[in-house]
């Protein structure tokens, strides 16, 4: 087991991250504060429990902590108010107070939405995020929390730090071969933004990630999990430097939602990196960036192609909630080299637009 620390400054938070660690939950829960018998309430999806719930809950009661569980249907769009409304009843119920801590288990829409649950639920209450998708590597770890609005993704929500991040990979082998790919475009993220010769690395392991072999594994979401720490540890609230880990996400939230979560969130990043890369070669940046941004997503089985029944107006509306535009101007991540991003401010909402219907 490798444990890596995020340091906020004031106060700091481990990720656990290995495999067969499932076992070491309990001991670590109490090495952050959360010893038996504070109350815990796990939340998981409909996908995840019949694997994981039981194991997890009897780990739990063995070590005398009293244990709720409720289950949400798989799927982004229990990203909701009305989910957030169920589970505070649930918490309500089960007599849930302000020492009681929830516990996420499951991929990225289970920890947004036990996170916000948690963020809101009395003013705020402790939680543990414990990922189960290659792309909650991503999502478990920083603190951003919400759930999705119909008009826009992400749209309610909270900065609201987990306890820990426990990182069980065994649990990672009952993933389905998409959702696989889709967490990979996350790992790749982190190369592309902070460190060329992770990407190099991804690039010629990319075989071995797509087949969950199990130290490349542990080496790719270790590496990914300590990009994300360190971003995240100088600037938890996105006031600066965070905004580099939203690389292909302004086109890929846009896709996302235009597909009607036909998309998944990995893969619409992916595509949307690789326009990032055009954008930034228009402005006169070296074009190997876009090819090496595109050969490493395709080798990881990444889509790099808007899906030509996507209607580009529609994207460029989407982009508009996500995205201030003035002056038919926007800001967006650049990459600049590999390895490294920009933030320009004065990107021209006509080249965005072009790079999309050039993406098909
Ligand atoms: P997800 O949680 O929907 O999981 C993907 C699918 O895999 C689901 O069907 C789920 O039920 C299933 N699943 C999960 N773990 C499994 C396992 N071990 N075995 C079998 N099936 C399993 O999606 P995701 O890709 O993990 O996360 C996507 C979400 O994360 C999006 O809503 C995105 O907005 C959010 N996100 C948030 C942040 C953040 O910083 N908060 C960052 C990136 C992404
Ligand atoms: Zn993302």
């Amino acid at each position: 087991m490798k444990t890596l620390t995020v340091d906020l400054g004031e106060r700091s938070y481990p990720i656990h991250i290995g495999h067969g660690i499932l076992p070491l939950l309990p001991e670590k829960l109490a090495e952050c504060g959360i010893g038996s018998p504070t109350p815990l309430l796990v939340i998981t999806d409909s996908a995840v429990a019949p694997h994981y719930l039981k194991p997890v809950e009897e780990l739990l009661r063995g070590a005398g902590y009293p244990v709720t569980t409720s289950v949400i249907p798989s799927g982004e769009a229990s990203k909701s108010l009305e989910m957030l409304d169920e589970l505070v009843k649930v918490a309500l119920e089960a007599g849930l107070d302000r020492k009681s801590v929830i516990i996420a288990l499951g991929g990225g829409v289970v920890g947004d939405l036990a996170g916000f649950v948690a963020a809101s639920y009395m003013r705020g209450i402790r939680f543990v995020q414990v990922p189960t998708t290659i792309l909650a590597h991503d999502s478990s770890v920083g603190g951003k929390v919400a759930v999705n609005h119909k008009l826009a993704k992400n749209i309610i929500g909270a900065f609201h730090q987990p306890e820990m991040v426990f990182y069980a990979l065994e649990m990672l082998r009952t993933l389905p071969p998409r959702e696989v790919r889709s967490g990979l475009a996350e790992v790749a993220k982190h190369g592309l933004i902070w460190d060329a010769a992770f990407v190099e690395w991804c690039e010629s392991n990319a075989d071995k990630l797509l087949a969950l072999d199990p130290e490349a594994l542990e080496y790719a979401l270790y590496t990914g999990c300590s990009v994300k720490a360190q971003v995240v540890g100088q600037d938890e609230r996105e006031n600066g430097l965070r905004a580099i880990l939203n690389l292909g996400h302004t086109i890929g939230h846009a896709l996302e939602a235009v597909s009607r979560y036909e998309l998944l969130h990995g893969e619409a990043i992916s595509i949307g990196m690789v326009g990032s890369a055009k954008l930034a070669v228009r402005f006169g940046r070296d074009p190997v960036i876009y090819e090496t941004t595109k050969r490493l997503l395709r080798k990881l089985e990444l889509p790099v192609a808007v899906p030509s029944h996507i209607d580009t107006s529609e994207v460029m509306r989407t982009m508009m909630y996500d995205k201030k535009f003035k002056d038919g101007r926007t800001v967006f991540v650049l990459p600049e080299a590999i390895g490294r991003v920009e933030i320009v401010r004065d990107v021209p909402v006509a080249w965005v637009e072009e790079v999309v219907e050039e993406l098909k």
